[in-house]
């Protein structure tokens, strides 16, 4: 571990993509998966770190949030605050699509068909990937089928440690059903548990993986 409080950066929570000033697109997501993990966290004396999208839920003072609405504003803050974390989580339900243009007008009712054109968005956790460096990097993958095939692509595309493979049904639910692959090659079913069972779960070897990491950044010192 390094020789000070390790700096976890979590993100959390849904992200929102405007087609007028008053519509949006968003992810099925209550954030507290994220603050389940920042609890924890802080918990264990990690110093902890979030930037969350728009949520209803208390965060001990104690917790820096850095609140976002948008996944490009979701982006850029994590791109900001990734080079002082040695851990970082996505654990929020970033929109994988936006609509190409915002009206700066709210579109009046009408009996015509309203086609929306999107465009994807920036992969927040594979941009990360490209300065990882010495840190320990988590995901999720929220799969309704071939979880684990799925999880994997999602763990070697995004350069993850391990990513959390969980299903729908975990979406708001106190409990969920979940299992964590490892870059490794590590396979962890850890079951039915709670938000803040698999965040104690996650935790473990997330420690286990910073202190492999630190290992390594003292032996590139003494290189
Ligand atoms: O959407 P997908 O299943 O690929 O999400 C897998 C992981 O990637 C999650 O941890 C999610 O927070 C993250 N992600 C991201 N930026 C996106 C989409 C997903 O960081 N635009």
């Amino acid at each position: 571990m390094p020789d000070r409080p390790a700096r976890i950066l979590i993100l959390s929570g849904p992200t929102r993509e405007y087609i007028d000033p008053v519509r949006y697109i968003s992810n099925a997501s209550s954030g507290r998966q994220g603050l389940a993990l920042a609890e924890e966290a802080l918990e264990r004396g990690f110093e902890v770190e979030m930037i969350q999208g728009p949520v209803e839920l208390d965060v001990p003072d104690s917790i820096q949030v850095t609140p976002v609405e948008t996944s490009s504003e979701m982006h850029e803050k994590a791109l900001a605050r990734h080079a002082f974390c040695d851990v970082l989580i996505g654990a929020a339900a970033v929109s994988d699509f936006r609509p190409r243009e915002t009206s700066t007008k709210k579109k009046k009712r009408g009996q015509e068909l309203w086609s929306l054109e999107l465009e994807p968005t920036t992969d927040i956790l594979r941009d990360l990937a490209k300065r990882k460096g010495l840190r320990v990097h988590v995901g999720f993958a929220l799969e309704t089928d071939q979880a684990r095939e799925n999880g994997m692509r999602k763990l070697i595309e995004k350069k993850l440690d391990w990513i959390v493979v969980n299903s729908p049904e975990a979406i708001g639910a106190s409990e969920g059903e979940y299992e964590l692959l490892g870059a490794g090659g590590s396979k962890i079913h850890v079951g039915r548990a709670s938000k803040r069972e698999l965040a104690a779960r996650l935790l473990d070897q997330v420690t286990k993986s910073l202190e492999e990491v630190c290992y390594g950044r003292s032996g590139s010192e003494e290189n």
